[in-house]
């Protein structure tokens, strides 16, 4: 019987058995994916047990069963804000992307599954005449990916539209309402209490549809100032009092290169993938302005992206 089964005390190989036998059990299959082609700096090798949940119910077994198996897992949203390992991901790969996006309307109120894109939302809500969603048109992002970063730009953020969350930690499905989401500066309590996002409900409001494009337009035009269509993780750095690219650029770094990875000549709190670039590039490159930053200026700057590797 499983639950006679010391969990603790089963080797890492039997463990991973188990999971593959109850996995496969839901019909629930791991593929191998290459995590250059999952994240947006186009960095990153193997992760060999990535899953692709298609609702909330699969999502939780896959999450419950990680943990009865103490098995690490990372959840990746569309990767906009993850650096890769050059060695992969050897542990449990949950990808929420086209697989997990469906997008509701009712009213001035959407329902969107957290893989949906936050562009494709906020198309969908101006064709709708719905505002508010504009600078969601800016971001790379899923939606999960976008409420757990608390995405957000000139002066925008991701918690102005959030109604509630839907999460599951493994053991259930809870719904949070946005005063129990932890939001604040690329912040939210997803970061850390171990719950994947499912779904978020967003309230939006009635506008003319013009004045939605007008904004999204004049959105678009202060981004120009933004290395886009390049390939790279949006800011590496989160902000302090100070912006970080003002500090990196101050320090002589703007458009300092190693490797395929360069400090973006055009922004400098962003890195792009220059020419095959490694994700040890990139990291090596996060170090030098760490160091740098610190010794000429005395500020300890903090990386906004996030690791996935073992
Ligand atoms: C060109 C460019 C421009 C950008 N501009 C901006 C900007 O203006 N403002 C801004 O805030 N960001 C910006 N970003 C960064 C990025 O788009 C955001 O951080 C975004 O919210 C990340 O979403 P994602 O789905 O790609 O997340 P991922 O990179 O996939 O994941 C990011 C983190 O969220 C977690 N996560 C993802 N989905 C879930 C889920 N369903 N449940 C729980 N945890 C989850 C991951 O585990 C990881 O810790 C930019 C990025 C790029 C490439």
């Amino acid at each position: 019987m499983i639950n006679e089964i010391d969990y603790a005390t089963m080797t890492i190989t039997k463990r991973w058995r188990q999971f593959f036998v109850e996995t496969a059990r839901e019909e629930l299959f791991p593929t191998e994916i290459e995590l250059k082609d999952y994240t947006t700096f186009g960095v990153g090798g193997k992760a060999k047990n990535a899953f692709f949940p298609t609702d909330i119910k699969q999502l939780e077994k896959i999450l419950f069963l990680s943990k009865r198996y103490e098995l690490p897992y990372y959840v990746l949203g569309r990767g906009s804000n993850t650096l890769a390992s050059d060695d992969g991901y050897g542990g449990v790969l949950i990808a929420l992307r086209n697989n997990f996006s469906q997008i509701d309307f009712k009213g001035e109120t959407i329902t969107a599954q957290a893989g949906a894109l936050t562009c494709q939302l906020a198309k969908l809500a101006c064709e709708r005449s719905l505002c508010g969603a504009e600078f969601l048109a800016l971001l790379p992002a899923s939606v999960g990916g976008a409420v757990t970063m608390n995405a957000g730009c000139f002066g925008y953020s991701f918690s102005d539209l959030v109604v509630s969350v839907e999460a599951t930690n493994g053991n259930g499905v809870e719904v949070f309402t946005a005063n129990k989401c932890g939001f604040g500066y690329r912040k939210s309590v997803f970061q850390e209490n171990g719950y994947v996002i499912g779904s978020v409900k967003l309230k939006l409001k009635r506008a003319d549809k013009q004045n939605i494009e007008t904004l999204t337009k004049s959105l678009r035009a202060k981004k120009y100032s933004q290395p886009l269509g390049e390939r790279t993780a949006g800011s590496v750095f989160l902000n302090g009092e100070i912006p970080s690219a003002k500090l990196i650029d101050e320090c002589g770094l703007k458009g300092f290169s190693l490797g395929g990875a360069e400090i973006s000549a055009k922004h400098a709190n962003f890195i792009v993938n220059r020419s095959n670039a490694t994700q040890k590039d990139i990291s090596t490159l996060i170090d030098i302005v760490k160091n740098t930053v610190f010794e000429k200026k005395g500020i300890i700057l903090d990386t906004e992206i996030k690791f996935l590797g073992d």
